[in-house]
């Protein structure tokens, strides 16, 4: 039975009281003219995602969405931990922000996500980025009006990364970047904890939302006029565990609604992706008949070392399934060069997986050090050199195959 994560009611009743109360006192502060909010979101989907529900609370509180932080007197960044130069990145840019604040007393800067989660991140953040007035991790989002409303009453700064299993905040508002190409959340969090992966850290534990929930919110998006509906999750193949609806039954669910669109949906795990899955996947009518299945290395060592929870040959019996039943089924997935201990004999074992699949495309990455994450500890004798050489190889072959599918 999968533990309830649902905030109450009553505690989303309470946050809508604090919008109310930051609408009044913008309105007060700003008599002649609607304050100006600015989001900016790093990282993947699921972030793209959680940003369209904060879009909506900060509408809700009385906000108008600007495109530039310039004017703005709120600006949020969602931030990514999920690689270092990610984090550069965000405070190289939040660094820039300084200049805003010095001509805008009275401008809220604010950071939240992935990256926030982490407490020595937030820590360095609380000593080292005094114009940064408030800043809460992804377990508390849904309390964004009632932490906005403390920084304009108090002028004091606001710090919340709380730590959890992780919650689930049905019925927040949703501003939707492309309604076209529409992102529905279906569960959130991890439990696979591969060795090189920060998420299961900062995102929680692995829960789904109600299928019920889901079912209601692709209504909306269709009747919106999505194309494409993308089914988000850290782990979608995992959706449904311990619940009666598993991913497979809740994909029948959303082939059975009517209406012109194609679903998709990320990021799979090699090691939950089920036959059943790909059964239900061939005998669907709205399925987009892409698969993306990251599969990080070809080598059952380093498998191993990552605690990726499948082998070689294991991955290859299942690709090698989804061709026979989808046979136009378009194939990408995600490679890691560089894994702690990664010999050249290895990385050769990556090239011919990829030579064995021909992917349509890859995303490939020089491993990053995550601190906190097993890998972290791991002996790593392959220099950068080294690295960015066999990352060339790689490149070299994706080239090869991309043009001949
Ligand atoms: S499945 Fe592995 S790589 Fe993906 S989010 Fe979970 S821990 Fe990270």
């Amino acid at each position: 039975m999968q533990k309830n994560f649902l905030v109450p009611k009553e505690q989303l009743d309470i946050q809508d009281e604090y919008a109310k109360k930051v609408k009044t006192i913008l309105s007060a502060r700003y008599p002649d003219r609607k304050p100006k909010a600015y989001i900016h979101t790093y990282g993947c989907q699921g972030n793209v995602s959680d940003s369209e529900r904060l879009k909506g609370l900060i509408v809700k509180m009385g906000y108008e969405l600007v495109n530039t932080p310039k004017y703005a007197d709120f600006v949020l960044y969602n931030t990514c931990a999920v690689r270092e130069h990610a984090e550069d990145r965000v405070f190289g840019n939040v660094g820039t922000l300084k200049k805003y604040k010095t001509e805008r007393r009275d401008m809220i800067i604010a950071l939240c996500g992935c990256m926030m989660q982490q407490r020595h991140v937030a820590e360095k953040i609380k000593n080292s980025y005094p114009f940064v007035s408030l800043v809460f991790g992804t377990h508390v989002s849904h309390r964004l009006p009632e932490f906005v409303n403390r920084v304009l009453c108090t002028n004091k700064r606001v710090f919340d990364f709380t730590d959890s299993d992780g919650i689930i905040a049905e019925g927040l508002p949703v501003v939707r970047g492309d309604n076209e190409n529409a992102f529905l959340p279906i569960m959130y969090g991890c439990d696979n904890f591969c060795s090189y992966c920060i998420v299961p850290y900062v995102r929680g534990r692995e829960r789904s939302r109600n299928p019920r929930d889901i079912i209601l919110e692709a209504i909306n998006i269709i009747d919106g006029g999505a194309k494409l509906i993308t089914l988000l999750g850290q782990n979608v193949n995992s959706y449904g565990k311990g619940t009666d609806t598993d991913f497979s039954d809740l994909l029948r669910l959303i082939d059975g609604l009517s209406g012109d669109f194609e679903f998709d949906f990320m990021t799979s795990h090699p090691k939950d992706c089920s036959k059943k899955l790909i059964d239900t996947l061939s005998q669907s009518s709205h399925y987009c008949r892409r698969l993306h299945l990251p599969v990080q290395s070809g080598s059952d060592r380093i498998l191993k070392l990552m605690n990726r929870g499948y082998t070689r040959d294991e991955y290859l019996t299942l690709i090698d399934y989804a061709k026979n039943k989808i046979p136009d089924v378009s194939l990408t997935t995600d490679i890691i060069v560089g894994f702690p201990s990664e010999t050249y004999e290895d990385f050769r074992k990556t090239l011919s997986l990829i030579e064995e699949v021909k992917y349509d495309s890859m995303f490939t990455f020089i491993y990053s050090p995550r601190k906190g994450t097993k890998a972290f500890y791991m002996d790593d004798h392959v220099s950068k050199e080294e690295k960015s050489k066999w990352f060339q190889e790689l490149l070299a072959v994706q080239e090869k195959y991309k043009i001949r599918r």
